[in-house]
């Protein structure tokens, strides 16, 4: 049986006779052929590199130049440099110095013969970055030099032979300013650069897209894998494309033609219509700029970038309808609005159409190592409200793409601030293990989650490369779940974003995908939160996202918490200002209707502080313009601080100075009980004791106060003690810590406490932002050279140690031992503790200088601070991912604590810290010598302190370090039992482990509110923020005491009001959980 089966007759015309021999290609010589058609070098003339242009005018017939260069680099207005003379000048001179400004004054006349091509183009490098300006004083497109975006297209109306007039403002720096023999070096103040193009160019439009066409292609043909027919076709393609542009010499028919034949692989890419058609695509491009607000360039030069990233990226749009741009860090939006008005209505019009997308939510980019709670809360109420009211919305996408590392409690923070994504990618430059997600549910230390996803292609500043629409699969790591990702292309770190390039590229990728296959559908169109819904649309119909919980720890980077201490030291007594002084000044309001909260001033402090923790500020990675820049606006904050701290204080009725014979006492601003004994410059000892708000002077006689006793000892050594400990320091380190009560030994037997080490520091290439695990081989101890008995009692006893690390640096240490007020009560009081203030004149280079305290406690685990929480890290290299964290990052303590009993360090300004076995490391200060070569050269205090307590790690510490970074101010007042009440109201009882954090005004209250960046709301109230600071349940009630609170809310970090809380009493009760945070609105 069977079919009838036609027979297939032979091809009429396949010749019977092989008419010559036909060889098989050689791949590799095959491929390396393609360079030639694109190539600059030998065949460059030959090519299509030739047949880009179609005319060329130059020299000062057609472009007449001439120039203003502002003297002692200053960066005038536009108004105020046009104002001056201006000297004619020409193509080839050179300006300079690094940073200076030059103003160029272009007239310009298209010839006859170019004022009918189709693309009538400007060309201009400096290979410096620049901006042009209209005639009237418009700020309208950014250029980059050298030979990157140096083209501006003419307007139609240059086409009629008349004269036109336009300006360019030459920025001396290039797009990663003037490093000196390389990108990350210091930068070399003498630079200058050449004014090398000034030209009028006609655009062969057809040969620029075959240029593209014939890129894609070659990429498909090199990287789609070489056992796949799409390769292989795609090599035929580009031989095919240059055979036939040898054969008909080049012309533009014959282009016309080569593009004819790309179109068989790519299909029609020649406009967005490219994006038509449902068919599903797994990547979304988003475009996007990098602006780093400061790095290897000062602030004032990113206020210029961003007016050029963006103005251009406004220019691209109109003419890529398919291009979506998004930008973050409120403070760029701010710089613009405040210096490039019409640049920043431009954007405004942008993002009411939905093109330019406002993303992020924060003031900056921020570090989330080390900016205490508050200040990440504050990075998001700054952010939000920013783009709130500038632009009517909200960011719901949390971007970092380049902060080194992100601490346990973001997503917690991100979902109080309206926020349930996040987008980084930094992970992808682990130095040791590989992290294993891209799309991943994050989960902070009380359980909140967001929506993670990092980018398969690995880069925030993509080129839109082919090669980056492929690894977008190819580098996913979640596709079990889902196969989507985000293209986040654009160039960035110094600025740009998306060029015409990247978007031609992305519609060939397109069009292959479509066409041929292979290649992952790539989509344009969409914003990052369109991507970010569909994913949350997949978890709610039942998608399984992986979860990560807590810290996302970045494996490089990790010289970055002790980098540029004093900058890091700015920081932490900035944050304890802030507080205390919208605590005192929220408590003023109360008490003097007529003291007005300084909303302005404060959000002057805040917006700076916010600032300076900008992800290569605060971590100590920018040139030291920025740290002259960022010394000036902390001296600003501090200066501001202490008038408005003066100012609460008055309206409290403190006297101004201590002259006075009213009574003496201690502000305590911390929300609990303090017992101290105090020495204050110039007066009588005095303890200060069971105070809440308000401490009371007393003579010590009048209490139980153990006092503290120092001896040498035949053997040289110096014994300090107290009534709860012996310290024995020999030859500058204690030897022994002797635990009275708990009769135990603190330092192991041999252990040098206190004990300084120097470490060589040469980390493979980022040196102020990298210490590699090799520096631990190097430990060197620094011997004591001399030590003495400075304090003798009885309040205070101390030892000073001094040690020589070399020629030119040294360091002087105050070991102290203070006087017990706690006696009797020791158990639930704060323990005493050996104290440490070094004094360091520092001038190293490439070294680590750490301090150590080893000590008899065995865990696998330590404890850190982290921003409203406890981070717990190994204390043993068991496996990589362990080893990994061989340096980690702590705020205030870092304890190591096993059953029954534990130690704790504490700090009042460091960041960085190891805990090896029963080793305890706090880093203080590194010397790398780039990009600042005098990072960290100079004078340096620091106090740290050992705490031994009896009990795990618990809210002692806690206290203990909140109170060693906040001192007791000493202040009169004619009538202290009168403010007493009104300083105690605020607190909170039960769990000790609950933290009054914030007390602070409502931003939009009545009487406080700027109306500047929101509306005022009106009513009036008081914002309290608790946290849950050990990891347990925890119940206890918010007290107000005497102020007339009227209702209570539970409310978000953005002071949205929540549910209604029953008001019992003066407080309410409260319930947190594990690590929360919780926000109330006390309404007045
Ligand atoms: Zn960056």
């Amino acid at each position: 049986m069977g079919g009838e089966t036609k027979p297939v007759m032979p091809a009429a015309h396949f010749p019977r006779l092989a008419e010559r021999p036909v060889g098989k290609q050689i791949s590799s010589i095959y491929y390396d052929r393609l360079r030639q058609f694109t190539s600059t070098g030998q065949y460059e003339s030959h090519n299509l590199m030739a047949k880009m242009y179609e005319g060329r005018a130059s020299g000062s017939d057609w472009v007449k130049l001439s120039v203003y260069s502002p003297p002692n680099l200053a960066r005038p207005t536009f108004d105020e440099a046009t104002s001056h003379e201006f000297r004619d000048t020409h193509v080839g001179e050179a300006f300079g110095p690094s940073w200076s400004t030059h103003w160029f004054k272009i007239k310009l006349t298209v010839p006859a013969e170019l004022r009918d091509k189709e693309l009538l183009e400007f060309h201009w490098d400096t290979h410096s970055e620049g901006m042009l300006w209209t005639e009237d004083g418009v700020p309208i497109h950014g250029l980059t030099g050298n030979g990157e975006r140096t083209e501006w297209i003419l307007p139609d109306e240059y086409r009629d032979g008349e004269a036109h007039t336009f300006y360019i403002e030459m920025a001396c720096n290039g797009m990663f300013g003037n490093g000196d023999g390389g990108t990350i070096q210091p930068p070399d103040p003498n630079r200058y650069f050449q004014l090398t193009e000034a030209d009028v160019v006609a655009v062969n439009t057809e040969a620029r897209a075959l240029y593209i066409d014939f890129w894609i292609v070659g990429d498909a043909a090199r990287e789609f894998p070489h056992d796949s027919s799409e390769a292989h076709e795609a090599l035929q393609i580009c031989l095919s494309i240059m055979d036939t542009f040898i054969a008909g010499g080049g012309s533009n028919k014959t282009i016309k033609e080569c593009r004819e034949i790309a179109r068989k692989y790519t299909g029609n890419v020649d406009s967005a219509k490219v994006y038509d058609g449902d068919k599903e695509a797994l990547v979304t491009a988003i475009g996007h700029c990098h602006i780093d607000t400061c790095w290897l360039w000062p602030w004032a030069e990113t206020k210029r970038k961003v007016a050029r990233s963006w103005s251009n990226q406004c220019d691209l749009m109109e003419r890529y309808p398919e291009l979506n741009f998004c930008c973050s860090q409120a403070q760029q939006y701010k710089w613009l609005k405040m210096y490039y008005p019409a640049v920043f209505d431009r954007v405004k019009s942008k993002v009411k159409q939905g093109t330019f997308q406002p993303i992020g939510g924060s003031w900056v980019e921020h570090d989330t190592n080390m900016p205490g709670g508050e200040s990440l809360v504050r990075q998001f109420v700054y952010g939000q409200r920013f783009f709130e009211g500038h632009f009517g919305q909200r960011c719901t996408t949390f971007w970092l793409p380049d902060t080194f590392g992100y601490s346990s409690q973001l997503p917690q923070l991100c979902r109080l601030a309206g926020m349930t994504r996040f987008f980084t990618q930094k992970l992808s430059w682990n130095n040791i293990n590989n992290f294993p997600h891209t799309t991943f549910n994050w989960v902070a230390l009380d359980g909140s989650q967001v929506i993670c996803h990092m980018a398969p292609s690995e880069t925030y500043t993509a080129s839109a490369h082919f090669g980056d629409v492929k690894r977008s699969v190819t580098q996913h790591k979640s596709m079990d779940q889902d196969a989507t990702s985000l293209l986040v292309f654009g160039k960035g770190d110094g600025g740009g974003g998306p060029t015409w390039e990247h978007l031609e590229k992305l519609r060939r990728c397109r069009g292959i995908s479509d066409n041929v296959g292979l290649l992952p559908r790539v989509k344009m169109g969409d914003t990052v939160d369109d991507f970010f819904a569909r994913l949350e649309k997949k978890a709610e119909a039942g998608t399984k996202f992986v979860t990560w919980f807590g810290e996302l720890y970045f494996e490089l980077h990790r010289g970055t918490y002790t980098t540029q201490a004093n900058n890091k030291r700015n920081n932490r007594k900035s944050e304890f200002l802030l507080h205390d002084i919208e605590y005192l000044a929220t408590l003023a309001t109360i008490k003097d209707e007529s003291y007005r909260y300084p909303k302005k001033e404060l959000d002057f402090m805040w917006e700076a502080v916010l600032l300076c923790q900008f992800h290569d500020c605060l971590p100590g990675s920018a040139i030291e313009m920025c740290y002259d820049d960022s010394d000036k606006l902390y001296k600003e904050v501090f200066k501001t601080g202490e008038k408005l701290l003066a100012d609460a204080l008055d309206a409290l009725g403190f006297d101004r100075d201590m002259s006075s014979n009213n009574p003496t006492v201690a502000v305590n601003t911390l929300p609990w009980q303090r017992e101290e004994a105090l020495l204050a410059p110039g007066m009588r000892p005095g303890v200060f004791k069971d105070g809440h708000g308000l401490m009371e002077w007393q003579h010590p006689c009048a209490q139980n106060l153990e006092v503290a006793t120092i001896e040498e000892t035949s053997g040289g050594d110096y014994v300090l003690s107290n009534d709860q400990f012996k310290v024995t320091v020999s030859d500058g380190v204690i030897t022994s810590l002797y635990d009275y009560e708990a009769d135990r030994e603190v330092i192991p037997k041999g252990g040098k406490a206190a004990q300084l080490v120097l470490f060589d520091d040469k980390p493979l290439f980022w040196q102020a932002w990298d210490v590699e695990v090799y520096h631990l081989e190097s430990r060197t101890e620094l011997p004591v050279s001399k030590s003495f008995i400075k304090d003798r009692g009885p309040y205070r006893v101390s030892v000073v140690t001094e040690t020589q690390i070399s020629e030119n640096s040294w360091v002087r240490t105050t070991i102290s031992l203070a006087a017990s007020v706690t006696s009797g009560k020791r158990r639930t009081a704060a323990p005493s503790y050996v104290e440490l203030e070094s004094e360091v004149e520092w001038r190293e280079s490439m070294k680590f200088l750490k301090v150590e305290f080893p000590v008899d406690v065995r865990n696998t685990e330590a404890s850190y601070e982290t921003q409203f929480g406890v981070v717990r890290r190994p204390t043993h290299y068991n496996t990589s991912w362990d080893m990994a964290k061989f340096e980690v990052c702590c705020h205030k303590w870092a304890d190591l604590s096993e059953h029954g009993y534990g130690v704790s360090v504490l700090n009042d300004s460091k960041y960085g810290f190891a805990t090896a076995g029963n080793m305890m490391r706090l880093s203080l200060l590194r010397a790398p010598k780039a990009p600042d070569a005098h990072a960290d050269m100079g004078r340096h205090s620091v106090r740290y302190a050992i705490m031994p307590h009896q009990g795990g790690l618990d809210h002692r510490t806690v206290r203990a370090a909140r109170a060693f970074n906040s001192p007791l101010k000493l202040r009169k007042h004619p009538e202290p039992h009168a403010v007493a009440p009104l300083l105690a109201a605020l607190k909170v009882t039960g769990a000790p482990a609950l933290v009054l954090d914030t007390v602070k005004r409502g931003e939009d209250d009545e009487d406080v509110a700027t109306g500047e960046t929101m509306p005022v709301k009106g009513g009036r109230c008081i914002v309290a923020r608790v946290y849950e600071s050990l990891g347990g349940k925890a119940r206890g009630r918010l007290e107000w005491g005497p102020i007339p609170v009227k209702k209570a809310y539970v409310c978000n970090l953005l002071e949205d009001e929540g549910e209604k809380v029953e008001v019992n009493g003066e407080g309410i009760a409260i319930e947190l959980r594990p690590f929360e945070v919780k926000s109330f609105k006390l309404v007045l």
